[in-house]
């Protein structure tokens, strides 16, 4: 989605002419239930001009696609299926946090007013963060990850 009606709210290159109203009914006409089931909402800047053609220096897609087949055969071993498939029961028994990391999450899902649903997906994608890593633990980086993705709850929290 674009950030603003306009399209350059929190733009460098371009100035932003919608009003701050005008953002906010923007935003919420993505509905709070809908947005609870977007697990990562990463803020992508606008391309200049040449910029698609100049080679990155990030992983190609078989490098990648190798981590993701990798990360997918380490759930189905664990627990016979991936994460996403996981019952709350369950994904409670894949994923044993710490005392302070279980405080941590649930400060920051009262703070963001994230509904039980969206906990559960929070934790889903630490999970996954943590078979991405080849860990067998989650950890206070794969929650504060798997929070720092929820981006949008936290705009619309703050209103
Ligand atoms: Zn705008």
């Amino acid at each position: 989605m674009n950030p603003c009606p306009c399209g350059y709210h929190g733009s460098d290159a371009n100035r932003c002419r919608c009003t701050p109203d005008q953002v906010r009914r923007y935003r919420d006409k993505i509905s709070g239930p809908l947005l609870d089931r977007i697990d990562m909402h990463v803020p992508v800047r606008s391309l200049r001009q040449g910029e698609l053609q100049n080679k990155t220096q990030g992983d190609n897609s078989s490098v990648i696609r190798a981590r993701v087949e990798q990360a997918r055969a380490r759930q189905i071993a664990r627990q016979g299926k991936a994460n996403h498939q996981l019952s709350a029961p369950e994904l409670e028994h894949h994923c044993v946090l710490t005392e302070g990391d279980k405080a941590l999450l649930e400060q920051a899902i009262n703070k963001l007013g994230l509904s039980t649903r969206a906990y559960h997906r929070v934790l889903k994608l630490a999970r996954t963060l943590a078979d991405m890593a080849a860990r067998d633990n989650v950890n206070t980086v794969d929650i504060s990850e798997a929070l720092s993705y929820r981006t949008l709850d936290r705009q619309s929290s703050n209103q």
